[in-house]
């Protein structure tokens, strides 16, 4: 394991990973492409490296690695994340033993305030967000769960993201919390979305005001860039960036090739385009010590354009005069980030899934490979498991 320098001035240090060159040789050089060097490329080209003696080649198009969960120091020194805000949390053994590897962790629960212009309330809704809307005193679990089964309109079958939260806590609050952000979040009324959308935020009865539940929260101590390098550190490994995996030449092709970009993108958008979701990021450095109270602010209005803003230095624990913050505003365009939940989205996913049965030399993986919106622990969690899958073939053919 690596020990990386503190954050601060002195950590500076630019990262030390420009490409170590694609070996030249006889053809294929590569026992293994992958395409990506986010999560899923970066712990399958691990594993394959490590695990199995495979020579992995990784590209990616960016000129960093990482994926969307790259932070870097920004001219101010400040640690920011370039594709917004990555929590770490997770209740799987399995994941935080595996990337305990590479990092060391420091503990963070997250935080959240909405802010509905006259007063700014914990979200998820919890006690304290329901007495401060309707101007009550509720004291117990009980008192909370009583007014908003009152306040609640049960919907028969839950399909929509709308139906969840209406279900679950009635129109006022939907209205209030869900309705606006999730329109701007995906240019999509809640009730043209799956409900697995507004499902990952729950409603609670306590007081307790954390983002997240999980058994594990914590953020890599020196970064999630600092934490790639030391997985994708490996004689085995080379990595070209700045490369789109198009593009290469037969000769960096191998037998097995990994692929964690877009699927729709992989078949030339054969079957019509799978809608991803983009966002544009706009960050900011202030010329104070600290803006917002917690690591995130969202702001549920249509009035305003942007969904949240993100302090980083909750998040980092970063000591310093000014302060890093990012403001997200949806779009269409622009890389892809989110893909979108929804009956028609999955459909047209299952026939590039279905013609990627066709391609036995390829494995799709990550967020926009399987089309899931999954968070960093779940595609840690896919790419462990489709290591497992692989190994014993890889050995097999070792053997041979
Ligand atoms: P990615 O990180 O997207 O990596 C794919 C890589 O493939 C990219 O670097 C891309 O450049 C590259 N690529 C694509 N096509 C090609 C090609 N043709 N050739 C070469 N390279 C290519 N998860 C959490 O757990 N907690 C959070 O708090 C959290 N917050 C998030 C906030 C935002 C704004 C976003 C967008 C996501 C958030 N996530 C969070 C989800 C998290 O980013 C993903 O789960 C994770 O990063 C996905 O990893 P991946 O490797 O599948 O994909
Ligand atoms: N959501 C919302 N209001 C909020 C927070 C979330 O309507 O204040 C909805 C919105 O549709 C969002 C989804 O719940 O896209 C999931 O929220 P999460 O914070 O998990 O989004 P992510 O961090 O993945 O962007």
């Amino acid at each position: 394991h690596r020990t990386a320098a503190a954050l601060g001035p002195q950590g500076r240090r630019p990262p030390r990973f420009p490409a170590p060159g694609i070996r030249r040789g006889k053809s294929p050089a590569y026992d293994v492409v992958i395409a990506g060097a986010g999560f899923a490329g970066s712990v399958l080209a691990q594993r394959l490296a490590e695990g199995s003696g495979k020579r992995v080649l990784v590209v990616d198009r960016r000129e960093h690695i990482g994926g969307n969960a790259y932070d870097h120091l920004n001219e101010a020194g400040l640690l920011v994340h370039r594709y917004g805000p990555h929590i770490f949390h997770t209740n799987s053994d399995d994941v935080v033993a595996y990337l305990s590897q590479f990092t060391h962790w420091r503990p963070y629960e997250h935080r959240v305030l909405a802010d509905l212009g006259n007063m700014r309330v914990p979200m998820p809704i919890n006690r304290t967000t329901v007495n401060a809307v309707y101007g009550l005193d509720l004291t117990t679990d009980a008192e909370v769960e009583a007014f908003l089964a009152a306040q609640a309109e049960p919907v028969a079958e839950i399909r929509t993201a709308r139906d969840v939260v209406v279900n679950a806590v009635g129109e006022r609050l939907y209205e209030t919390f869900f309705r606006g952000y999730t329109r701007k979040q995906w240019g999509l009324d809640p009730s043209e979305l799956d409900k697995l959308v507004t499902a990952r935020v729950p409603t609670r009865t306590t007081t307790d005001d954390r983002y997240f539940t999980d058994r594990f929260q914590a953020m890599p101590a020196h970064g999630y860039t600092r934490m790639f390098e030391a997985m994708l550190d490996h004689p085995l490994i080379d990595l070209a960036l700045g490369t789109d995996f198009h593009d290469l030449p037969p000769r960096d092709l191998a037998p097995l090739t990994i692929y964690t970009g877009p699927i729709d993108a992989f078949f030339g958008h054969r079957f019509g385009k799978l809608p991803y979701r983009s966002l544009t990021f706009r960050h900011e450095t202030l010329d104070q010590r600290r803006l917002l109270p917690v690591g995130v602010v969202n702001f549920p209005s249509e009035d305003v354009p942007y969904t949240r803003i993100t302090e980083y230095k909750h998040l980092t624990g970063q000591v310093h005069p000014r302060t890093a913050i990012t403001y997200e505003i949806p779009s269409d365009e622009g890389d892809p980030y989110y893909p979108v939940p929804r009956p028609e989205n999955q459909a047209l996913f299952k026939r590039y899934e279905e013609l990627a049965l066709t391609r036995p030399d390829v494995i799709f993986a990550g967020r926009l490979g399987s089309y899931r919106y999954y968070n960093m622990d779940q595609v840690v969690g896919q790419a462990l498991s489709i290591y497992r899958r692989l190994a014993p073939q890889l050995d097999a053919q070792m053997t041979r």
